[in-house]
């Protein structure tokens, strides 16, 4: 699986989540000599699945992304990858608030807003031409939660509508500036929600063949311990003890991690690092697997394929985060996300706190992890009444497990806060050739955002290498 190293490249990658494999992609096709290395025994980063016996494969970040992830494949990858996505039909919400099914496009948000939450049609086109239209000039400062008083005032069940998938879709809050809000929203606006047909382990199968057809190296199980820099210039990075040197690094990793364990501070400017160590991380998540055992079923009409399902009687984000589970998203998975296979599975998520989690005793941990597990059955029996009997095997996942195979500090989900994607942006300023592309704000995460961010990367640093040859 892994090919052997040279001891000199033009670029080196580090991470292959969604970012660092696009932006190696890109690199190739430019005609770099490019190194893709990653610290886990597979390709994907958060974009991963896992196997259990019996038979079963667990997605872990395989929810929905908007449509835009259909061109961006075709254009930065291939019409394989990109002809295989295909719409989720049916996105639920039941909350005390309201029980609605919705395709979560304009049009069909439009009809709701109007009929069910009675909005003047006005009001709500004034609204989408808001959140879509939104610019950095224009709207820098007003946070989401402005935005809603302005069309929406004291109308919390329409906020909830409006943001509760978009919170969990990217760990975002109210108090989040309103353009990373409508960037975010508007893209899942135009069509809806999006998947891949054939499951996590296909799409990164297809990318990996495109990344070795393009040329690229890549290794994995190989964690780099060091960037090293001389003279203002990245020139190298320490892998098992061995010096590889290369004329720019692009690092997939953790931000906070890129600047303070593989580079060093001293590398950076004062105000660099001060400004580097206010960037807020994202927050993190746990998830239950659930497989169903082979022959039984799910109702698609009852559960649909993304329930945003929560008992609290308004939306708050404190709630959304809470160990006193409120709020879980439940996607359902049937045959049809991997065409040839008859396994039903349901995968249940939660925003969570990394310190919840962290600071436990391994006996509190596991202990945490049974009453997560059966927690979310009992949750889970309002929407699929025997799933204790038709359950075959559970799992479950928490922020100590999403830092333990990405790296991410306190397991962030979606990488840092807003104010990362500025700092990420000035590393090259600071030390010519290094770069950084992944998960920062709310644009630049999840696999629409982290794929896109990597393209962005991967141009500058082609720029830099032709004005350095
Ligand atoms: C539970 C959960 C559910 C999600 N659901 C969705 C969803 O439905 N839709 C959506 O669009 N997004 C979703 N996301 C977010 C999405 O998966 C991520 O935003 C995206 O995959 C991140 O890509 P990335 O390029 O930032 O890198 P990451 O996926 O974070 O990968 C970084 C990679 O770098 C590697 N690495 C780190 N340090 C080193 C080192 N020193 N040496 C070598 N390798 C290193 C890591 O091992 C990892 O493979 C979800 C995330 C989580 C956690």
């Amino acid at each position: 699986m892994t090919t052997s190293i040279k001891s000199e490249y033009d670029i080196i990658v580090i991470g292959s989540g969604l970012a660092g494999m696009t932006a190696a992609n890109v690199l190739a096709r430019s005609k770099h000599r490019v190194l893709l290395l990653e610290k886990h025994y597979k390709l994907g980063g958060l974009a991963t699945w896992f196997h259990r016996s019996g038979g079963h494969v667990f997605d872990i970040s395989l929810h929905g992304f908007p449509v835009g992830m259909i061109k961006s494949c075709r254009r930065y990858w291939n019409a394989k990858i990109a002809d295989r996505i295909v719409v989720l039909p049916r996105i639920k919400f039941d909350n005390p608030q309201f029980s609605i099914t919705t395709t979560f496009n304009r049009d069909d948000f439009t009809r709701l807003l109007v009929s069910r939450f009675q909005i003047p049609e006005d009001r709500v086109r004034e609204f989408f031409d808001c959140a879509r239209g939104m610019s950095h000039l224009d709207n820098a400062a007003m946070t989401a939660k402005e935005l809603f008083d302005r069309f929406f005032p004291g109308r919390g069940d329409v906020v909830r509508l409006l943001m509760e998938p978009i919170t969990y879709a990217n760990g975002s809050t109210l108090e989040d500036p309103a353009l990373t809000y409508g960037i975010v929203f508007s893209n899942f606006m135009s069509k809806g929600v999006y998947t891949f047909q054939g499951g996590t382990d296909l799409f990164v199968r297809l990318m990996r063949e495109e990344l070795t057809t393009n040329g690229v190296d890549i290794a994995v199980n190989a964690g780099v311990q060091k960037i090293n820099v001389g003279n203002g210039c990245v020139h190298s990075v320490v892998l098992n003890e061995r010096e590889i040197r290369t004329k720019a690094v692009l690092s997939n990793a953790n931000l906070k991690g890129t600047i303070f364990s593989l580079v060093g501070k001293e590398h950076f400017s004062g105000d660099f690092i001060d400004e580097a160590e206010s960037v807020r991380l994202n927050n993190s998540s746990t998830q239950v697997y659930i497989a169903i055992k082979p022959g039984k079923t799910l109702d698609e009409e009852v559960c649909g394929d993304l329930l945003f399902s929560s008992t609290a009687p308004a939306f708050r984000t404190d709630l959304l985060l809470s160990r006193n589970i409120t709020s879980r998203t439940y996607s359902f998975y049937y045959p049809r996300t991997r065409p040839g296979t008859d396994r039903y599975y349901v995968v249940a998520s939660t925003n969570a706190n990394y310190d919840d989690w962290a600071g436990l005793s391994k006996t509190e941990y596991e202990q945490s992890k049974r009453d997560l597990i059966d927690d979310t059955l009992n949750a889970l029996q309002k929407y699929v009444p025997n799933i204790r009997e038709i359950a075959e095997y559970t799992e479950a996942a928490t922020p100590v497990t999403f830092e333990h195979y990405t790296g991410h500090w306190g397991g962030a989900s979606f990488g840092t806060k807003f104010e990362g994607l500025a700092v990420s942006r000035k590393l090259s300023q600071q030390i010519a050739g290094l770069y950084h592309a992944g998960s920062v704000g709310i644009i630049m995460s999840g696999w629409l955002g982290a794929v896109n961010y990597g393209v962005i990367v991967a141009n500058d640093v082609d720029a830099w290498m032709l004005g350095n040859s």
